[in-house]
């Protein structure tokens, strides 16, 4: 058996290991990307494709700013991809809405956007609460039902398997190492030293990055670290392919590259269960078809389940081992969102072998 020496190892080839290997050979690295394979839970290959701004960080002002500063890494960022690679990723950026179905809802919206802009303080926060006739002149074709919504300017939406894909391929064409169907569930460790023993012969890293979704629950302690996240449901449909009509996406209706619109997504407490359901699917479309009533026309042809990876309090966890220097973790539930941060703000951090403070908020010691 041979054994082979990189200086990463990222266990783990979803959207969050991927994003943050790419990042790792673009700072001139050897590096190894292992990976459980298709029977392991993967969230990058089922979710929603948001490049999402508004929502997040409402209480945690530290959240809303790393995502806003992925957000403008984005477009570097996919440009540098699709040089790579030839492939677009139908990113657009063109600001996004949340709609908002009754008035408590409009009323609930403003207050949260305002509690937004006021946590962000001197960075800003740039909002505006649309009334009906606002929204219908933005969106054309919204319903009755839409009693108003909010905008950002920094929200978008992007391909998710095609960035997903484009970041394996950028990977392996900068001489990065993909290891597929290799589930880890130990592995010898000392400071600055991991030393796996696999199928293929023996890995040796000095820097090893857990970014196993789901699987990093149980991984971490390996390391001296802790991720304690959970699964959490969301059930999207997409409906046949429909003539250019969303000129931008909302938080749950999103017309893709292709042309068909993806309707999604749920928030279900069901652990490990990745069945759909006809009462939350029936949900989806309900309040799809009262904002926009020409997508009630439209034949829905497909539909799916998959399972976030979220904390217990819905913010990502990065930290490095204090027992173990050298293990790093990285756990969301917006890899979508946050490729841009993981690819060129994040793995340049990890190459040099320390986290910037500013992600000390983000450790799991705050559990
Ligand atoms: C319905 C839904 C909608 C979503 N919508 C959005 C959205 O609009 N915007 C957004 O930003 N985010 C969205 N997300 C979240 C986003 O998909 C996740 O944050 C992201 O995919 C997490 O990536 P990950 O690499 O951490 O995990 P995963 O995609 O789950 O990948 C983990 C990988 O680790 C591997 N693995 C696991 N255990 C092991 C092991 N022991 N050894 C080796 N490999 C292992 C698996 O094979 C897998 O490939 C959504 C998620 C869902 C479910």
């Amino acid at each position: 058996m041979t054994q082979r020496r990189f200086d990463a190892m990222v266990i783990g080839g979803g959207l969050v290991g991927a994003a943050i290997a790419w990042g790792l050979k673009r700072e001139g690295l050897s590096v190894a990307l292992l990976d459980e394979g298709d029977a392991a839970y993967r969230a990058s290959r089922g979710n929603f494709g948001l490049v999402w701004v508004q929502s997040k960080g409402l209480g945690a002002p530290w959240y809303q700013r790393w995502t806003r500063q992925s957000a403008e890494n984005w477009a570097e960022f996919a440009r540098d991809l699709t040089q790579q690679t030839g492939q677009s990723l139908a990113l657009a950026q063109p600001g996004g809405v949340h709609l908002c179905l009754s008035d408590a809802e409009m009323s609930d919206r403003a207050a949260r956007m305002e509690q937004m802009k006021r946590e962000a303080g001197n960075y800003g926060f740039d909002y505006r609460m649309l009334d009906a006739r606002e929204a219908r002149d933005m969106l054309p074709g919204l319903g009755p039902a839409v009693v108003g919504a909010s905008f950002t300017p920094y929200d978008g939406h992007v391909s998710p398997l095609a960035l997903l894909r484009s970041l394996h391929q950028g990977f392996t064409a900068m001489g990065g190492v993909y290891l597929p169907n290799l589930k880890i569930n130990g592995i010898a460790t000392a400071p600055r030293h991991f030393l796996l023993e696999t199928s293929v012969g023996a890995i040796q890293a000095e820097r090893a990055v857990l970014a196993a979704g789901l699987g990093n629950a149980t991984l971490a302690p390996h390391f001296g670290l802790k991720a304690p996240v959970r699964p959490q449901r969301g059930q999207v449909l997409v409906t046949e392919r429909a003539r250019n009509v969303l000129p931008m996406p909302t938080t749950t209706i999103r017309q893709t590259g292709e042309g068909s619109i993806m309707l999604g997504d749920s928030v279900e407490e069901v652990g490990f269960d990745t069945r759909q359901t006809q009462p939350v699917m029936a949900e989806i479309a309900h309040r799809a078809a009262l904002s926009f009533p020409w997508i009630g026309k439209l034949n829905v042809v497909r539909a799916w389940s998959a399972l976030r990876v979220m904390s217990p309090d819905g913010l990502p966890i990065y930290d490095q081992s204090e027992s173990l220097p050298g293990a790093f973790t990285a756990n969301c539930h917006s890899g979508v969102t946050l490729a841009g941060a993981h690819a060129r703000l994040l793995a340049p951090m990890i190459a040099r072998g320390a986290l910037d403070p500013f992600l000390s908020s983000f450790s799991a010691g705050r559990f």
